[in-house]
């Protein structure tokens, strides 16, 4: 994978501690569960790379994978699971969401859906606290192999309908499966194109 040399770089619990040599970044967002870390996992080429995120202390704040030098892969906090939604709103507003917001090396955001749940109320309200930046949004529908071809195009479709909805804007949906490994060069090419990063032509 394109993205196999990323290593974890750092833990950022406050806004005045983001990483100030960032040329460019691309945060991942999602639901808990959705498949965020193994998403990560799998187009970064390592095993258990995102799942520091998980660990203890981690979980709530945003961690930092250096793809090279000055360029970030951002894993921001899984939301949803077992938190009330004061719990959610305060932490939105105070770091992920000035994060989403007002950070100038991010480029663009990918939020992860399980593709038999797209587009929850959460997903949407996060989607809003970055859609007014004007930068791309791609999403990225995980677990496809649990679906059929034929529910995998209505579900692109459903979300594609959607996202027509938002107006003018860089929004792109795929499907993507970590267990098939599916999906993964289209992810690639998008992500290397918001980084100003250079994918390799293949033979
Ligand atoms: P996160 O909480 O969003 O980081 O989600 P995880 O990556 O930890 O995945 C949550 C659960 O979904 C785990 O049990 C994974 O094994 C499972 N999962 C993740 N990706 C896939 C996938 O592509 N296909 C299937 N079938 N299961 C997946």
């Amino acid at each position: 994978p394109l993205f196999q040399n990323a290593v974890f770089h750092t833990t950022v619990a406050n806004l005045r501690d983001l990483p100030q040599d960032a040329i460019s970044e691309v945060a991942f967002a999602g639901r808990s569960n959705a498949g965020k870390s193994s998403a990560i996992n799998t187009l970064a080429g390592r095993v258990r790379l995102a799942f520091v995120s998980k660990t203890p202390g981690r979980t709530q704040h945003l961690n930092y994978f250096t793809l090279t030098d000055g360029k970030y892969f951002v894993d921001l906090p899984g939301y949803g699971y077992a938190k009330a939604p004061e719990a959610i709103r305060s932490q939105w507003e105070g770091l992920i969401g000035p994060y989403l917001s007002k950070r100038e090396p991010l480029v663009g955001l990918v939020v992860i859906m399980d593709c038999r749940r797209p587009l929850t109320d959460l997903d949407r309200r996060l989607i809003d606290w970055f859609r007014p930046t004007g930068r791309p949004i791609h999403i990225m529908l995980s677990k496809a192999d649990k679906l059929s071809r034929q529910e995998q195009t209505k579900v692109l479709r459903a979300v594609k309908g959607e996202m027509a909805l938002w107006g003018d804007g860089d929004y792109t949906v795929q499907l993507f499966s970590s267990l098939k490994k599916t999906g993964i060069d289209e992810a690639e090419s998008i992500l290397a194109s918001w980084l100003g990063i250079e994918k390799p032509v293949k033979e």
